[in-house]
């Protein structure tokens, strides 16, 4: 049997809550059976292209920071979205406290339709305060409705300690806000460490998105800083972290770093039943996947079905939307529009198809509906659980 590692060689939050909570068994999020589809479900088992509108839906990956993403929103009613839109600490972008009012205001101005993952400051890591300033905010968060914590990249790829080594998410310091988190059932989203075609040539990378986003931010773009760690050195830290966590409810970003083998993501989900992951801005890898192993896609989404949330990292200054030039509320609406549309069909026919990322042609999983019903909304209700409904 060909392996997808083969083929890759060869091809190229609430209040701080009652803290007393009741600690949800990890082992629950693993342990669900596996139903088989009814047969006889009302207008049969599988959806259709038709369906796409009157079937909720949840994008779990937004990033709405500027009033021209209200453009988004818009699309979503009008496509039966809701979104989680995410908070993320970076040092040069905008200030976290902002980025979180400006959600909340979204969400105040579109109820029912949103809503949002804070994050934390890494700015005085150093500093003896640091924790109890991070829980405090976090703390604030809950207050103010947020359902989730986001953790970025910058933490194992630019934090520094005290002398100037790189920390990474398994150091101790982060463990009393992952407790903290444990305790009061919010789920932690992280995208730790970057996706493998990051560490090869540009011409080795399987899909144009990574390729187009390497060439664009040489300082992100591992394959030319051969003095940084390597793409497992990232994914054996978030597995530590996990293991050091076991009560922390832990959504994988981008298919948990492992967007480019669902072999090797099943192999992690066993080890860790307290993850999930989304599939923000890497559906075209399992695309490329179904290319030359569609079964093996296909088996995973139906033996995983409980552990794998719809997202899309949808934000105006997303790499395709600058290389489109699209600066629009009604271009933004489309591509949107065209993108939800395009990942529905892929999800729910087995029609042959293309994606933009993608070089070639590759045939939709057909997807059976109650597949569908999860991955787009009932498992982002089950491990986000104050998303809207
Ligand atoms: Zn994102």
């Amino acid at each position: 049997m060909i392996s997808a590692a083969s083929i890759f060689k060869t091809i190229a939050q609430l209040t701080c809550l009652s803290l007393p909570v009741i600690l949800m068994s990890a082992q629950s999020y693993s342990q669900e059976k596996i139903a088989k589809p009814a047969k006889d479900a009302p207008g049969g088992q599988y959806y259709t292209v038709g369906d796409f509108k009157s079937v909720k839906k949840i994008d779990s990956h937004v990033h709405l920071t500027e009033d021209l993403d209200t453009a988004f929103i818009s699309q979503a009613e009008a496509d039966n979205f809701r979104m989680l839109t995410i908070n993320v600490y970076s040092s040069p972008g905008d200030p976290i406290e902002q980025q979180q009012d400006f959600a909340i205001k979204l969400i105040k101005a579109h109820p029912g339709r949103l809503a949002y993952a804070t994050t934390f400051s890494l700015k005085n890591y150093n500093e003896p305060g640091w924790q109890s300033e991070v829980i405090a905010y976090l703390r604030n968060s809950f207050a103010q409705g947020a359902v989730a914590v986001k953790v970025w990249k910058n933490v194992g790829m630019q934090l520094r300690d005290k002398n100037n080594q790189l920390v990474f998410v398994d150091n101790p310091r982060f463990d009393t806000i992952f407790n903290f988190l444990a305790i009061n059932h919010i789920p932690l989203i992280g995208h730790l460490g970057e996706h493998k075609n990051s560490w090869l040539p540009l011409d080795k990378m399987t899909v144009k998105n990574n390729h187009d986003y390497a060439a664009a931010h040489p300082e992100e773009y591992m394959y030319l800083h051969p003095d940084r760690p390597s793409y497992e050195y990232y994914l054996k830290v978030r597995d530590h972290m996990l293991q050091k966590n076991p009560n922390l409810k832990f959504i994988g970003a981008h298919l948990g770093s492992l967007e480019w083998s669902v072999d090797e993501l099943a192999k992690t989900l066993d080890k860790y039943p307290n993850m999930a992951v989304d599939m923000a801005e890497r559906i075209s890898h399992l695309q490329y996947q179904a290319k030359t192993n569609w079964k093996r896609v296909h088996d995973f989404f139906i033996k995983y079905q409980d552990r794998i949330l719809y997202g899309t990292d949808m934000r105006h200054d997303a790499m395709d939307i600058v290389n489109e030039h699209i600066a629009t509320v009604e271009g933004l609406r489309k591509h949107a529009h065209e993108t939800w549309l395009r990942h529905w069909r892929f999800f729910t026919t087995n029609e042959k198809m293309k994606a933009p990322e993608v070089q070639g042609e590759f045939n939709g999983l057909k997807l059976p509906r109650q597949v569908i019903d999860k991955i787009y909304y009932k498992n982002a209700q089950r491990w986000i659980p104050g998303i809207p409904k």
